[in-house]
C-alpha cells in the first residue's frame, strides 16, 4: 500500500470504508461496486488527484466541460473511464462519442439512433475495425418527479428493445437520480423500485446513489456510485 495524505484520498479511503461497510450489511462483496469520481466544476488537476489516489473512472455531466477536461488529462498522458452521467443533447454526441467508456443517461430512442449514427461514422472514418459498443444505463425516472431527466418505467420495455437493437450500443443496466430529501432512508424505496425494474428485464448494472444517499444506495444493489461532494467537496461555481 502506497500511503497518500491529499484530501482526496482521504475522503476515498472514507467512501470505501462507507461501502464496505453497506456491502457488509447487505452480504455482497465490495468489489462489486464502482466508484465514478464526479468531478464537474473542477479542476483537471483535482482529476489528477483523484487517480493519483487509486480512481480509475470519472463523470462529468456537460459536454462542454467533459472535453476540454478529457483533452488536458490525456495530454498528461493519464487514461481515466470517462462516464457521461448528464443530459446529452443529440448535437454533442459526434463530440462525446470517441472520449466515454459509458453513458448513464439513456433516455430516447433518438440519442440512441445518434449514438449509432455516429458510432458507425466513427468507425468507418478510423477504418480500424468494429468499435466495441459503448455501455449504456437506461435512465430511469423512478419517482415521476417532473424536473428530471429519465423515462417512466412503463416506457423501459420499449426503450430497452430499441436500445439492444443498435450494433453499437450494450445495455448495462439502468440508471436513475433519486429525488433529494433530509432523510436517505426515504430513498430507499427508489432504489429497490430500479433493482427490481432490473431484475425483472434481466439487466445487471444498476448505476445510483450520489454523496447524500449512496450507502443506501449500495445496501439495495447498486454497481456503480456516482460520487461528487463527499470526494472532491462543494462543488465550485
Ligand atoms: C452531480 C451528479 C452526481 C454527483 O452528485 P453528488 O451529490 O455531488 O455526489 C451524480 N449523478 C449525477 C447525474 C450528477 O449530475
Amino acid at each position: 500500500m502506497t500511503t497518500t495524505t491529499t484530501p482526496i484520498a482521504a475522503n476515498l479511503a472514507a467512501v470505501r470504508e462507507q461501502i464496505a461497510a453497506a456491502c457488509e450489511r447487505a452480504g455482497r462483496d465490495p468489489g462489486g461496486v464502482t466508484i465514478v469520481g464526479v468531478t464537474k466544476t473542477h479542476p483537471p488537476s483535482l482529476v489528477e488527484e483523484a487517480l493519483a489516489a487509486g480512481l480509475t473512472d470519472i463523470g462529468e455531466n456537460r459536454a462542454q466541460e467533459l472535453l476540454p477536461k478529457a483533452e488536458a488529462i490525456k495530454a498528461s498522458g493519464l487514461a481515466p473511464r470517462w462516464h457521461f452521467i448528464g443530459r446529452l443533447q443529440r448535437n454533442k454526441v459526434r463530440g462525446v462519442l470517441p472520449h466515454i467508456a459509458a453513458l448513464h443517461s439513456l433516455g430516447s430512442v433518438r440519442l440512441a439512433d445518434e449514438i449509432e449514427r455516429r458510432a458507425e461514422r466513427l468507425e468507418a472514418d478510423r477504418g480500424t475495425g468494429a468499435r466495441d459498443p459503448l455501455p449504456c444505463y437506461l435512465e430511469v425516472n423512478v419517482a415521476g418527479e417532473a424536473s428530471k431527466d429519465g423515462i417512466a418505467p412503463e416506457e423501459l420495455p420499449e426503450l430497452l428493445r430499441e436500445a439492444a437493437n443498435r450494433r453499437h450500443i450494450a445495455v448495462a443496466g439502468l440508471m436513475t437520480v433519486a429525488p433529494l430529501v433530509d432523510d436517505p432512508e426515504q430513498v430507499r424505496p427508489v432504489f429497490r423500485q430500479l433493482r427490481e425494474l432490473a431484475r425483472a428485464h434481466g439487466l445487471e448494472g444498476l448505476s445510483m446513489g450520489m454523496t447524500d444517499d449512496y450507502a443506501v444506495a449500495v445496501e439495495e444493489g447498486a454497481t456503480v456510485v456516482r460520487l461528487g461532494r463527499v470526494i472532491f467537496g462543494a462543488r465550485r461555481g
